[in-house]
């Protein structure tokens, strides 16, 4: 970490730099600018361009969407409505609940066009976008506190330093720029990989429903797989097929590619998800889960998306998580810049943190129970065994449980229940809370 006081031209300043422009940053970076933040977007890369991903979203990342002002109607976006699961010979469908203000479908879209997208309306929105611009660790003050961060730029690695009073970290998986400011990951959360490949199907492109495997087995065990495979559709006449798993309980990880080499081969012939229909190679990366990074505000540096762990603990879904957190960010780094530099301005800072465990805390803290005692030694079967598949109250109320629904208001009876179940999760202990604060 290098410490920085001074202070250079304008270009490189900003009241807020974002660090990275996946589906976190760019949903920052928009929300700052619509707020009339100067807001600095910096991103390794360039765009278009591939992110591994199973390129679904729930509802609860089509509201984000909405909100950010994305053309939904446009050609390219497949709506879905519902999951459809499998397990043993049984399906169920589940349709997206709907609820509160959620809408009732679901979208796919391969992450090279939706990045892309994303970057596009945060530009639009006034965001300042510097590709090929790497990140390579926070600059801080005397006090510990960062003021903007270090970078390499271009294929010839210019150095170049960017300065702010407040950094928001989207960086991903890597978690670079919290990592560097101390921030550890913590291993008792779960952490799972998963690893997709497209395969041109003209029979599933189109299918109105998301498809999850639950009966998969262990290439190397033959247990069950602690997670579950996927067939999402794209309606471009690609399928995104893939499978996730947190590491075996008590016998290691599991071997991705053996394993969906051995369920491709229980694919009807006629889905023609073969090798010579395959238009990728397989990719794998990992999914920091059940806000495994805390606090999520600290001196300056606030953590969204997969840099704070936020992919659900219950699913492996993490884009509308994502995009949500950098709307949360960029409204209380908006408010907070409002108050001059001092005490009520860090105050106002650390409230994104309350924020996020007031949304994530306890539903997170029951996924993380729930995939430590039952997805990572039997995986998804006992939730779709053939008692629970023939219940619609008990099918709505998985179907919640899943999808990061908990939250949203409902008349529903399941609802009710859920939401209840929820909230007798105990809010983070006292210890946990005077050591986040010692974190500080
Ligand atoms: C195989 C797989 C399947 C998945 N399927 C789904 C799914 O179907 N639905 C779902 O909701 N979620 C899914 N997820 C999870 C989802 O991909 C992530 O949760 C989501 O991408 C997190 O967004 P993010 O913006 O936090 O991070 P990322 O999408 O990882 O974006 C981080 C950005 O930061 C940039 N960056 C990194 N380091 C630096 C640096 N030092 N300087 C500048 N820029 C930097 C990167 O280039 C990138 O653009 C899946 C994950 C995997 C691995």
């Amino acid at each position: 970490m290098e410490t920085d006081e001074g202070m250079d031209s304008g270009d490189h300043r900003a009241q807020v730099i974002v660090v990275g422009a996946g589906p976190a940053g760019s949903a920052a970076a928009l929300h700052l600018a619509r707020a009339g933040v100067d807001v600095l977007l910096l991103e390794k890369g360039t765009f278009p361009r591939d992110k591994v991903c199973g390129d679904g979203l729930t509802p609860r990342g089509v509201q984000q969407l909405v909100r950010m002002g994305v053309d939904i109607d446009a050609p390219g976006w497949m709506r879905t409505k519902g999951m459809r699961c499998v397990c043993e010979g049984r399906q169920v469908h589940i349709d997206w609940p709907g609820s509160g203000s959620h809408p009732d479908f679901g979208l796919t879209r391969s992450r090279h066009d939706f990045d892309d997208i994303l970057v596009r309306h945060a530009v639009a929105a006034g965001a300042r976008l510097c590709l090929e611009t790497k990140a390579t660790g926070p600059l801080t003050d005397r006090a510990g506190r960062i003021v903007g961060v270090s970078t390499v730029v271009g294929a010839e690695k210019q150095p170049k330093n960017y300065h702010a009073p407040v950094v928001i970290a989207a960086d991903g998986a890597s978690a670079r720029t919290a990592l560097a400011m101390g921030l550890e990951r913590d291993r008792s959360k779960p952490m799972a990989t998963a690893a997709r490949r497209y395969y041109r199907s003209e029979v599933r492109t189109s299918d109105p429903y998301l498809e999850l495997w639950a009966d998969l087995l262990c290439s190397r065990t033959g247990r069950d797989l602690p997670g579950y495979g996927w067939i999402f559709p794209l309606g471009d006449g690609r399928v995104n097929v893939g499978l996730g798993a947190l590491p075996h309980r008590g016998r290691g990880a599991v071997d991705l590619r053996a394993t969906m080499d051995q369920w491709l081969t229980r694919m009807p012939p006629h889905w023609e998800l073969r090798e010579e229909n395959a238009v990728s190679p397989l990719r794998s990366a990992a999914l920091p889960m059940g806000l495994n990074r805390r606090p999520q505000y600290r001196r300056g540096l606030l953590l969204v998306g997969d840099s704070g762990g936020m992919v659900s603990p219950w699913s492996g879904e993490g884009i509308a998580q994502a995009m949500e957190a950098g709307q949360i960010a960029a409204e209380t780094v908006a408010l907070a810049l409002h108050r001059p530099v001092g005490a009520g301005r860090e105050q106002a800072l650390h409230q994104y943190v309350s924020e996020v465990n007031r949304r994530w805390g306890r539903y997170y803290r029951l996924g993380n129970t729930v995939a430590d005692l039952v997805f990572a030694r039997y995986g998804y079967r006992p939730l779709l065994s053939r008692r629970v598949m023939a219940s619609p109250a008990l099918v709505r109320t998985l179907a919640r449980l899943l999808t990061d629904g908990t939250d949203a208001p409902s008349d529903d009876l399941v609802g009710a229940v859920v939401r209840s179940l929820v909230r007798m999760v105990p809010a983070p202990s006292r210890r946990a809370r005077v050591m986040d604060a010692r974190r500080r």
